[in-house]
């Protein structure tokens, strides 16, 4: 096939990663000398909402009551504009056991599993995210997602670091090609904020592996562009909404000049745990790279913040179909109510239910997963209950590489003859006239 890379432009960064130990995701300061970005991004004629500042122009986001109390109290040499300024957010990340020591009340046992950190999963909490973490609750389900427990270190029966099988169905460095025509592109391992569930807890965060390496990042396009079956690209690390707008749409571009990619998805949590990360800036210029899907990992209602709104609708307004990706998770959003209240906090900012993921086995997850039965009574509870947009495909991630198996309650009850026997969501009982292929009438006219 013709080597659709030789016509692509080349002047690129020469590495997307930034210092091993930096804590700011890869960026104009994180070491890159000769980004060479077309076109450029063209700043809006108008821009009531931007804030200009020496550095870079800021633009407000709505501050909610209760995080506007948190940057008071504890990062009060903040204003407002530093608040909603993205790189702040990485820069005042809580990364220790004196920052969160400073903020919330914690148990012997949280304390402790943060003195013995180890494991490749760093610990990170942007201030916006913190600001919605319960001070003195331990069960809180968002403060369980972030701050570790000592279940984080026990390793129980058929628990693995890579328990998807991703490493051994990458064909170069930073790439998965599991499913025939589609790939997914780990262009970063930083995230701002570490879910200590993390599927890729083996890869993410860790010391020297924060960014791909540009070196590795021209295999895996090359491969994209050598593999005409691949349609659909879904970038995804880490976060690739963590990476800055150069190196984003530097990656975008190459691959919308691959003629078969038809489509590119973007998973994030971005949006969720930094939502000053969704500028107008951005949304332009992901406007420009359609198709583009996005798949959100919201975990719990306490996410559906004004500010989350907001960037949420920056995202819809530039056209991209919003999807919801979440992990059940015991304790935390294993229960109806909270799945609910979710699902419809979720279509209310244009968010669409897509993926409900049964807690991947990797190692040290036992305290957050649920029995498969505890899945399947919300769909239940779900379906037939509420607006069918609010309910999510229910899938465990098969292990070893066996791709999203979708499980759903059984709503056929049993045959009479031809009639096949189902229940409704309400119990009621219903026939459906279903005859076998051998039964007399079956003929076609
Ligand atoms: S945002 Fe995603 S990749 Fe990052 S730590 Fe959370 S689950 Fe892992």
């Amino acid at each position: 096939m013709p080597r659709v890379l030789s016509v692509v432009d080349r002047s690129v960064p020469d590495s997307i990663a930034g210092p091993a130990d930096s804590e700011e995701p890869p960026g104009p300061t994180a070491g890159v000398t000769n980004a060479v970005i077309s076109p450029p991004i063209t700043p809006p004629a108008v821009n009531l909402s931007a804030v200009p500042t020496s550095k870079h122009t800021v633009p407000r986001l709505t501050v909610s009551a209760r995080s506007d109390a948190f940057r008071r109290q504890f990062y009060p040499q903040a204003g407002l504009r530093d608040w909603n300024d993205w790189r702040w957010q990485n820069r005042h990340r809580v990364r220790s056991l004196p920052d969160l020591d400073r903020m919330f009340r914690l148990t012997d046992d949280e304390r402790q599993a943060i003195e013995a950190r180890h494991g490749a999963l760093p610990l990170g909490i942007t201030p916006y995210y913190a600001s919605l973490i319960d001070a003195e609750n331990p069960a809180q389900g968002l403060r369980r997602t972030v701050i570790p427990v000592s279940g984080e270190y026990l390793k129980s029966r058929g628990e693995s670091d890579d328990p998807l099988g991703e490493d051994s169905s990458s064909p170069v460095p930073g790439l998965v090609h599991r499913y025939p025509d589609r790939v997914l592109l780990l262009v970063t391992n930083f995230c701002s904020v570490y879910c200590r569930y993390c599927t890729r807890a083996r890869m993410v965060g860790s010391v020297g592996e924060r960014s791909i390496r540009k070196h590795d990042l021209e295999k895996a396009i090359d491969y994209i562009a050598a593999t005409p079956v691949v349609r659909d690209v879904l970038l995804s690390g880490g976060d690739p909404l963590s990476l800055d707008d150069e190196r984003l749409e530097w990656i975008l571009k190459r691959l919308r000049q691959i003629p078969h990619v038809e489509f590119i998805r973007i998973g994030s949590k971005q949006p969720i745990v930094q939502p000053q990360r969704i500028t107008p800036a951005l949304a332009r210029i992901l406007k420009r790279y359609h198709p583009l899907w996005m798949s959100l990992h919201f975990t719990h209602p306490d996410e559906l913040t004004p500010e989350v709104a907001e960037a949420c609708a920056r995202l819809a307004d530039a056209g991209i179909p919003l999807g919801s990706q979440t992990v059940l998770l015991k304790g935390i959003n294993d229960n109806l109510a909270t799945m609910r209240a979710l699902v419809h906090g979720l279509l209310r900012i244009r968010v669409r239910p897509y993926y409900l993921y049964q807690c991947d086995p990797i190692s040290g997850s036992s305290h957050f997963r649920t029995p498969v039965a505890k899945g399947l009574e919300i769909i239940r509870g779900l379906r037939g209950h509420t607006t069918g947009y609010a309910i999510p495909t229910y899938v465990i991630d098969a292990p070893e590489g066996g791709g999203k198996i979708p499980l759903a309650p059984d709503y056929v009850v049993g045959r009479d003859g031809d009639d096949l026997l189902l229940s409704n969501y309400a119990n009621g009982s219903y026939r459906y006239p279903d005859p076998r292929p051998e039964s007399p009438g079956c003929e076609s006219a």
